[in-house]
């Protein structure tokens, strides 16, 4: 039988057409964008291009675009803009949510190093921030604020547009990771009232080492990499013009058929909540109504996460325990720890996420696999 991939949170098979998009780029426009010659043109213009319709789908405009090898450079490149405009300004502390993700976290020791101060804002038990917490968290000196627009281990959304609104008027740069939002629910970053904007191709069926850090006009940008003109010199080296292209292909295509995509996972959520409903001793992690669809995160009373995780992988289904990035470490998620779950407990969990790529049919095998598997770690 084929294997069942339900870990869309970690990444995403890439689309038919966005593969044809990136084929057809390498095959053909394949100078390099900074050169001057017809070649190098053709392939700017497909670059620019891309930075174009990127840039149409998130409400930004094309210079406030800068392509980098993904989601994780993004979140760094953003960090260090706020941190090089902090010392301008003398402003040395940042308030980040405890669920951000590790690109975002573990840029702490090195902030810290530099002399700033991170307060990290808790989460309710579903995952979000929360408003009041927040504005009692900013001081005088706060910089930056980053918090996610969606959760990837739990698909919880954010108060994003509430976060924005308080960080404009205290002048405070608001970043966000939409790394898990992008292509998945509606985006317009001047609505959001964002500073900085992170999206990585491979999130919504585009390829892998490419991504997007947006960063609004009024913000000088701090560079990562020194080297040539690329990026308006911000994000130096030549360009991955197939990967762009094959990104704005991705997105365009995710955000055009965002109105039929969300009910179909609704559905496929449903019949998956509705088939694994008579499991002994399982609960739901997450925000019952500010939650994209695809991401189910489940735990299982007296269950290893881990085991059931392996079991299901033995029958040929692709889960996760959490985040992707984490697998080697035996720490529970920082995320569930955050919402308050025991370390016990949080160590019961797995991740199930779908894409639209995802059957009915497929669904029905995840229920009988982890009823299952469910039972058979408990023996
Ligand atoms: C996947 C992910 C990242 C990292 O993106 P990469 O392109 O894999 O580096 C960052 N933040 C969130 C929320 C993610 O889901």
């Amino acid at each position: 039988m084929d294997r069942i991939y339900a870990d869309c949170a970690a990444t995403t098979q890439i689309s038919e057409s966005a593969l044809q998009v990136m084929t057809e780029c390498m095959r053909v426009h394949y100078g390099n964008p900074s050169s001057t010659h017809q070649d190098g043109r053709d392939a700017a213009r497909v670059l620019e291009e891309a930075r174009r319709k990127i840039a149409a789908c998130i409400g930004a405009e094309p210079e406030e675009v800068y392509f980098t090898s993904g989601g994780t450079e993004a979140d760094n490149q953003a960090i260090l803009t706020a941190a090089r405009y902090g010392e301008q300004v003398g402003k040395r502390h940042m308030i980040f949510s405890a669920v951000e993700h590790h690109a975002v976290l573990n840029c702490i020791p090195a902030l810290e190093k530099a002399g700033f101060e991170i307060t990290l804002l808790g989460v309710d038990e579903t995952g979000r921030v929360s408003i009041e917490e927040l504005k009692a968290a900013c001081r005088k000196d706060t910089i930056l604020v980053a918090v996610m627009y969606v959760n990837n281990e739990v698909g919880t959304v954010e108060p994003a547009t509430e976060i924005g609104r308080l960080c404009r008027e205290r002048g405070i740069l608001y970043h966000i990771d939409g790394v898990a939002a992008a292509g998945h629910i509606p985006v317009d970053v001047k609505e959001l009232d964002a500073g900085m904007f992170s999206l990585s191709a491979h999130k919504f069926h585009g390829p892998r080492g490419i991504g997007v850090l947006y960063v609004g006009k009024d913000v000088p940008v701090a560079n990562l990499m020194f080297g040539g003109g690329q990026e308006r010199t911000k994000r130096p080296g030549t360009q991955n013009v197939p990967g762009a292209a094959a990104m704005a292909k991705a997105l365009c295509d995710s955000v055009a058929t965002l109105e039929e995509q969300t009910p179909k996972l609704e559905q496929l959520r449903e019949r998956l909540l509705c088939g694994l409903k008579d499991v002994d001793g399982m609960w739901m992690n997450g925000n019952s109504g500010s939650r994209v669809p695809g991401i189910i995160n489940l735990g299982f009373e007296g269950v290893s996460g881990e085991s059931l995780m392996l079991l299901l992988d033995l029958n040929g289904i692709s889960v996760s325990t959490g985040a992707a990035c984490n697998t080697e470490s035996v720490e529970p998620s920082h995320v569930l720890t955050a919402m308050g779950l025991s370390p016990e407990r949080a160590r019961s969990c797995i991740r199930i996420s779908l894409s639209t790529y995802n059957t009915e049919a497929e669904v029905d095998a995840i229920c009988r696999a982890v009823m299952g598997a469910v039972e058979r770690a408990r023996d």
